[in-house]
């Protein structure tokens, strides 16, 4: 084991590595932000220059980041795919096993892991979703379920919300609610029209008009919560009003649970937890045990009728690889065996509790705290108010994210691997770092 600099900062839970730190982690650090900004672009090196983040994650564990300087961090950020923290044993060991026997697919044959997480994937899912499609990516999902929904339906009209975060390929852009990203790559994929998250009335008008229109509709996609929005909830009633619409019009309802499913709430999909029923479901991030890229989208069996008749009309090389698979059905059966599920809806009622008492706080700064089980977020009063806790976090030791669609809003997701004293560092820090920020407030609102 190594060790790291006298004055490198430990978190709970931190301090069993294995991988020795450089001699001289500045220089190394540097070296990789100069070869990225050189290789991969300007952007995000000028931004980590920026934050004064010239380091380098470097070995993780559960979850704890350690960093090229020795500095321990709690990670609840990682985009929200680290529900079973990072390198979990379990998914680590079935994907060890799996690249030793067979890490890709002919593509001829089939595999023994993709049969099983299928089959087990039916198994967790509610409803009618049986049948699955396995790709790389959140964003895959999302297209794949798309095309679905297009074939199945014989229309191309599509619901989403605004706001909403479906992904950056051309199809996942086109439903994603945010200009920002979107205008330069028009002209987008025809078809789409937004209504604001949470709005039935807007929803019925919309769907009703894209019914009369020429291509009619298709399908509603809504994140039952939406995560980079800001972790927005949706009102009481308003997913279940979304599938009436649908079954009104003869579209598909399609959830993207990609963020906010497998267990990120306390249950293994939002969905089950509201009582609503999607034709299709759109899954990634936690879905590969935070070890493996792995997306899917899985329908009902009325849905998957277009990929009965033409086996070939969607595929991908790596989509469903023995690899990824063997994490999918390690990273299920880790949540099923340990007690992941129930882990998160117990953190998460400490998390809640400590983040609505520092809002109460700190409500100066903090206009709202929203979420549900591992999933919230700190609807701050500015985007600076947003930039200055996340930063005072990071070097207090606690990594966190900003929401894509809604910056001032900072997303806290811990594992739900993490102990108590690692919720309650959590808590500590935010509170430190909301009263840093209320402290400055008058100049960051
Ligand atoms: N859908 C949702 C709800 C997401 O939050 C994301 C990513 O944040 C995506 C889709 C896209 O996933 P990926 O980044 O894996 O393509």
């Amino acid at each position: 084991m190594s060790q790291p600099r006298a004055t490198a900062r430990t978190v709970p839970g931190g301090g069993l590595w294995r991988k020795p730190l450089p001699a001289d982690p500045d220089a190394v650090a540097a070296d990789a932000v100069r070869r990225m900004e050189r290789y991969t672009g300007a952007a995000f090196a000028r931004l980590l220059r920026f934050m004064g983040m010239v380091t380098l994650e470097w070995e993780a564990a559960g979850a704890v980041v350690r960093d090229v300087h020795g500095d321990e961090y709690i990670d609840c950020g990682g985009y929200g795919m680290f529900f079973h923290g990072h390198s979990h044993p379990r998914v680590v060991e079935a994907v060890r096993r799996q690249a030793g026997e067979l890490a890709q697919s002919t593509r001829l044959l089939s595999h023994l892991p993709q049969a099983e997480l299928a089959e087990r994937l039916a198994e967790v899912c509610p409803g009618e979703l049986r049948y699955s499609f396995f790709c790389n990516s959140g964003a895959e999902a999302v297209e794949g379920a798309l095309k679905l929904a297009r074939a199945a339906t014989g229309r191309s009209g599509i619901i989403a919300a605004e706001d909403a975060f479906h992904g950056k390929t051309m199809g996942a852009l086109s439903a994603t609610g945010k200009a920002q990203y979107q205008d330069p790559f028009r002209p987008l994929v025809p078809g789409f029209r937004h209504v604001p998250f949470g709005d039935e009335a807007a929803l019925a008008a919309a769907a009703a008009e894209a019914a009369q229109a020429p291509g009619g509709l298709a399908a509603v996609l809504l994140e039952p919560i939406q995560g980079e929005a800001g972790v927005v909830l949706p009102p009481p009633g308003y997913l279940a009003a979304a599938r009436r619409l649908c079954d009104r019009h003869g579209a598909l309802l399609i959830f993207d649970e990609v963020q906010c499913g497998i267990g990120r709430t306390g249950a293994m999909f939002v969905c089950g937890q509201e009582g609503v029923d999607p034709d299709i479901l759109a899954t990634a991030k936690s879905l590969g045990g935070g070890v493996m890229p792995l997306g899917a989208f899985t329908a009902t069996p009325a849905a998957w009728r277009p990929f009965d008749d033409a086996p070939f009309l969607h595929t991908s090389t790596f989509g469903g690889s023995p690899l990824a698979c063997a994490a999918g059905l390690a990273a299920l059966e880790a949540i099923a065996q340990e007690g992941l599920l129930q882990r998160a809806q117990s953190l998460g009622r400490r998390l809640e509790t400590g983040l609505r008492e520092i809002g109460r706080r700190h409500s100066a700064v903090v206009a709202e705290v929203r979420g549900r089980g591992l999933f919230w977020g700190l609807d701050l009063r500015s985007e600076g108010a947003g930039g200055m806790v996340l930063n005072e976090l990071l070097a207090s030791g606690v990594l966190v994210v900003y929401s894509l669609n809604r910056p001032r809003v900072i997303r806290v997701m811990p594992p739900a691997v993490a102990t108590e004293a690692q919720i309650d560092f959590v808590l500590e820090m935010v509170d430190r770092a909301a009263a840093t920020a209320a402290a400055a407030a008058p100049d960051l609102l």
